[in-house]
């Protein structure tokens, strides 16, 4: 399952291949699982929309689109030779709609030339002007699509979040650490790996409560979830290709697990085996050493 940093790699990705471009038809498949708005209404909010920028928001990819005429006035109203407006700048979006991609478990977008052949699980295809496709195919529909007009994540950017405002989040709250930093309401985008992954060098157990961290061990954690994601981030940007190109592999690159996954294995930083206990139906693991 995508997490934060595959989620950034593939936004980036497509933000490189298909900003700028333009949706001139889209056809979707006739499952209902992906569609989370109405097919008619994605498909009439996607057509003749120009592809401002691709970015991610929490685990969500958020295509900002501005409609034809208005990209047309704006190049126009420029001065020749001027820098268009497209994926690479990060300026606030003058979009009038934005298509939002949530990949759930199984769920890859891909670039490709309209004679490749069109995979099973193919729930939508967007005929581009530049004579590509760009196609969403989700074996396991667990993936989905909708449009709107001013997507929010409900929770804060973790990569984003000043540490006061990410020590409020978790003061006071009775859960356990490991289920509030899951909860997309408070920080959107930390899933399973990520979340054991950071409190390992914080030196936080999972079941310790969020009211019962100080401040120190809560800018420890703030601090340790950053550098994790970024350290993802920074190791899936060379592989992109792999996910966004329908010839590239298969499979998400990974960090070395420090925890995650290896019960039973000893600590990295003290050869203590790794314990893994089940927080709310997830399994978390952590060092019973390190880790208070
Ligand atoms: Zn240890």
């Amino acid at each position: 399952m995508p997490e934060l940093p595959e989620v950034e790699t593939i936004a980036r990705g497509l933000d490189k291949r298909v900003a700028g471009d333009r949706i001139e038809s889209v056809w979707l498949g006739s499952k209902p699982e992906p569609l989370k708005s109405p097919a008619r209404e994605i498909a009439a909010t996607l057509e003749s929309k120009r592809i401002v920028r691709v970015r991610r928001v929490g685990k969500h990819i958020v295509f900002d689109l501005e409609s034809d005429h208005v990209a047309r006035a704006s190049s126009r109203a420029k001065k020749p030779g001027s820098k268009r407006h497209s994926g690479g700048a990060r300026s606030a979006p003058s979009s009038s709609a934005q298509w939002i991609v949530h990949l759930g478990m199984t769920g890859k977008m891909q670039v490709c030339d309209p004679g490749a052949e069109v995979e099973k699980h193919t729930h939508a295809i967007l005929h581009l002007a530049s004579g590509r496709e760009l196609r969403f195919v989700d074996p396991r529909r667990f993936g989905r699509l909708s449009v709107t007009d001013g997507f929010q994540a409900p929770g804060s950017e973790p990569l984003e979040v000043e540490l006061e405002r990410f020590v409020r989040i978790f003061k006071g709250r009775r859960t356990p650490i490991k289920s509030a930093l899951l909860n997309q309401k408070l920080l959107s985008g930390v899933g399973n790996i990520y979340a054991d992954e950071s409190l390992f060098p914080a030196g936080i157990r999972p079941r310790r409560r969020a009211a019962s961290l100080s401040h120190e061990e809560l800018r420890r954690l703030y601090l340790a979830l950053q550098e994790v994601l970024k350290e993802a981030i920074a190791l899936g940007g060379s592989s992109i290709s792999d996910y966004v190109d329908a010839d590239g592999e298969e499979g998400f690159f990974q960090l070395q697990h420090r925890v995650y996954g290896r019960e039973g294995e000893p600590c990295l930083l003290c050869k203590t085996p790794v314990k893994r206990v089940v927080l709310a139906g997830r399994s978390s693991h952590y060092c019973p050493k390190c880790q208070r």
